[in-house]
């Protein structure tokens, strides 16, 4: 079995609902375990600026399949919550992408692992953090520091998912 990482954002109708069955259908997928699965964030756009904020999360999982395999899995997933593709970086339903597999590099035209911008997204690398702090690069460096190189993390907020809001603290008594 092999240990890969997976991103998920969504910016067009009910964010938290799209990530949730994305996670969902992940569980189902044949040869496919969600062993964990970050906090939801709220995250604001990052390279096409004039769009809604989203929702971010990181998934772990364990699986049998080849990454190639792994990719059809993930783009079945985007076809099936309703994914089309009208702008790179643009609004989409849902957006999965294999952040790391195991500890492969992998250069192909259709696949780059790790993935390109993990480096340079604080919407992957806080996830991420929150899950695999201690994961390591194919390059040797660890997640929990890459998050502090990059230092910024504006723009990217805990979202407390609907499920949480009726145990949410603080909250106004309706006779108040
Ligand atoms: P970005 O990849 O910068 O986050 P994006 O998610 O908007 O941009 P997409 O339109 O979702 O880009 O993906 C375009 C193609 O990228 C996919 O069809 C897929 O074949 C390819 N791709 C390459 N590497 C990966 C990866 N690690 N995970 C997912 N897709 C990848
Ligand atoms: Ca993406
Ligand atoms: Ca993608």
């Amino acid at each position: 079995m092999t240990c890969a990482y997976v991103g998920l954002g969504s910016n067009v109708g009910d964010r938290e609902k799209y990530i949730e069955n994305a996670i969902e259908k992940l569980r189902d997928a044949d040869g496919v375990d969600v062993t964990r699965v970050s906090s939801f964030y709220e995250t604001d756009p990052v390279g096409v600026e004039d769009q809604a904020d989203f929702l971010n999360a990181v998934v772990e999982v364990d699986t049998a399949l080849t990454p190639q395999e792994f990719l059809s899995v993930t783009k079945m997933i985007e076809t099936e919550l309703e994914r089309t593709r009208e702008r790179h970086w643009g609004p989409r339903t849902i957006d999965l992408d294999i952040l790391l597999y195991d500890d492969l590099t992998i250069t192909e035209p259709h696949l780059n692992v790790p993935h390109p911008e993990v480096k340079n997204r604080a919407f992957v690398l806080v996830p991420l953090a929150e899950i695999a702090p201690r994961k390591q690069l194919p390059s040797g460096e660890r997640v929990a520091d890459l998050l502090q190189e990059l230092g910024e993390t504006r723009g990217v907020n805990i979202y407390v998912r609907s499920a949480d809001k009726s145990n949410e603290t603080g909250k106004a008594e309706p006779n108040e």
